[in-house]
């Protein structure tokens, strides 16, 4: 890879209003319009061909599940191996493509999403994973583009990292690809994250296997095409749905394995590590393996908060997109001073959401992404309803005769290690624990240490002595930590994301740190004028 191609600074992407009579508004309600009237069949994209498949798994509206969009056909065995051999086959053609050319694609893609694709991924993200529009505007076309351009930009910073050069010399760091092919296994949550699991290797020169989540498998596919219009070779990203394990097994026991990149549960990005670790002698290189996984994302107010501003950020750091972004706000830690204030002014704002189908607009919230999600929330909400050391403040309910829909939901605790502070629900329940104000430092090892994540978490206090406390204190227990602000909401190129702990490895997806798991650099030194006598000076007589 070299740097010879450099291109602007890049900037954000402006989040568009969708206003009523906005030209963005009438163009995504006649998109969401006609993606309900058709069913999109979800093919394997293998070389470029689409491979149908006698096993189907449909893809529903959670907020009407009666409404299909279409179905996934689950790859087979001998499309699994053939997305593979794609991938390996593709691998020389595209590691020799100059940054520049690998770029031009991505640079491209960028410029369709916010332009004529925009409407299209917004609208099968809202559709299938039940956003509404603001949610998949900042995600499906916002964080999408920034990852698309931003990674460019940031392989070009990479590619001009060059060690020195001594008189007689060169020294080149060579940014090759790994060897091999990468394995990305998205979640259902973003759509930007599913893109950018896939194109972040592939700038860099790999090929790449996609197994998307089914939930999200109808934007992921549209993105597909996208990359596709947008003129990415054939056999650079295959798009391999299917069932998770069966793919997942048969593609672990490649030996051309380079790297899997792979956001999801904690449980999953274990399995997959696991069985990496028993197939480890038969793989040509060790692989590197990039995972963002679980939280319990924290907000922790001290006694000098405002308490406006800190009930803002509880409800939209807990309950936007249901509560099902990994860095939503879990668990919260409320002097009891500052409780009553807050507590009245979350619920007055509670009661006033509105829920239901995203295309309307006036909702805030839709339904949570499957069946299989609902169940286990409303368990613990079930649960929670019969446990006397908690307390219902908000919500608690959860209604699936038309969509899977939780109710917004505020849950007081007495026992700070309750299993409602410490596991993650991934849907819309915010656990509360009231502390006495002198307590503080307390509080601050028991957030550190009540969950096993480390993903997000924020501090609210206008006590800069406060503060620089909680920094310090919790600087291993988020690897994205906010002062005043909501945990959630990470923009691409200003807080790279991800965290420790079992929250993944932290490799901070929207920066050159993750970029570079995805290079094997090869140090190249050329002598100009080599010696032409073995002896040194002090070896004269
Ligand atoms: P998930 O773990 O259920 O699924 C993720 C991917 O793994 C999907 O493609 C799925 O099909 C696949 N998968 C499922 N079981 C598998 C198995 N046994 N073997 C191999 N692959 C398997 O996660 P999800 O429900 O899609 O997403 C929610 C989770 O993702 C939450 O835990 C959330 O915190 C996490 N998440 C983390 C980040 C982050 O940056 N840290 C971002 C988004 C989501």
């Amino acid at each position: 890879m070299s740097a010879n191609n450099l291109h602007p600074k890049t900037t954000n992407e402006t989040v568009l209003a969708y206003a009523p009579g906005s030209a963005e508004r009438t163009a995504l309600i006649a998109e969401l319009a006609a993606q309900q009237t058709r069913q999109v069949d979800i093919h394997a994209v293998v070389n470029g061909e689409r491979i149908a498949s006698g096993s189907h798994t449909d893809v529903c509206a959670p907020h009407a599940h009666a409404r299909k969009l279409g179905r996934v056909h689950n790859a087979e065995a001998a499309t699994i191996h053939a997305s593979i051999d794609a991938a390996v086959a593709a691998q020389r053609d595209w590691a020799n493509a100059s940054l520049a050319e690998r770029s031009a694609v991505f640079l491209r893609a960028a410029d369709l999403l916010a332009g004529p694709w925009r409407a299209r991924l917004n609208a099968a993200t809202m559709l299938g994973q039940g956003k509404t529009c603001y949610q998949a505007e900042i995600d499906a076309a916002c964080e999408l583009i920034d990852f698309l351009r931003f990674n460019v930009q940031f392989a070009h910073e990479i590619a001009n990292g060059q060690p020195l050069s001594s008189p007689g010399m060169r020294n080149h760091l060579e940014y090759r690809p790994l060897e091999g092919f990468v394995y990305a296994v998205t979640p259902f949550n973003f759509t930007a994250i599913g893109g950018n699991l896939a194109i972040a290797p592939a700038l860099m020169g790999n090929t790449v296997v996609w197994k998307p989540a089914a939930t999200a498998s109808l934007s992921n596919y549209l993105f597909m095409e996208l990359l596709e219009a947008a003129g990415l070779p054939q056999g650079v990203i295959n798009f391999l749905p299917g069932d998770p394990v069966a793919v997942s097994g048969a593609v672990l026991a490649r030996p051309e394995l380079a790297g899997i990149h792979f956001t999801g549960s904690t449980a999953v990005f274990d399995t997959l590590w696991g069985e990496v670790g028993r197939n480890v002698s038969r793989y040509r290189s060790y692989p590197r393996l990039v995972g963002e996984t679980g939280g319990k994302d924290f907000v922790l107010a001290h006694a000098s908060a405002d308490a406006g501003t800190l009930a803002v950020a509880l409800l939209r750091g807990a309950f936007e997109y249901q509560g099902q972004k990994c860095s939503a706000a879990s668990r919260a830690y409320i002097p009891a001073s500052l409780w009553p204030e807050v507590r009245d002014r979350l619920v007055a704002m509670v009661e006033t959401i509105r829920m239901g189908d995203v295309t309307d607009f006036t909702n805030f919230m839709g339904a949570v992404i499957d069946r299989r999600a609902f169940d286990r929330i409303a368990g613990h909400l079930q649960r929670a309803a019969a446990d006397s050391g908690v307390k219902l403040v908000a919500g608690g309910r959860a209604d699936d005769s038309v969509g899977y829909f939780i109710a917004p939901t505020v849950l007081e605790v007495s026992d700070p290690r309750h299993t409602l502070m410490e596991t993650e629900l991934f849907g819309p329940v915010l656990s509360v624990y009231v502390y006495a104000d002198e307590h503080w430092p307390e509080v601050l090892s028991l957030v550190d240490g009540t969950s096993p994540y480390a993903l997000t978490g924020a501090v609210f206090a206008t006590d800069r002595a406060a503060i620089a406390q909680a920094s310090d204190a919790l600087r291993y227990a988020a690897g994205n930590f906010y002062i005043n602000d909501k945990p959630t909401g990470a923009v691409v190129g200003q807080q790279p994301f991800g965290g420790a702990r079992r929250s993944g490895t932290n490799d901070k997806a929207g920066s050159p740190l993750n970029l570079l798991r995805w290079v094997s650099p090869r140090t190249v030194k050329e002598t100009f004028v080599p010696p032409a006598d073995y002896r040194y000076p002090h070896m004269a007589a």
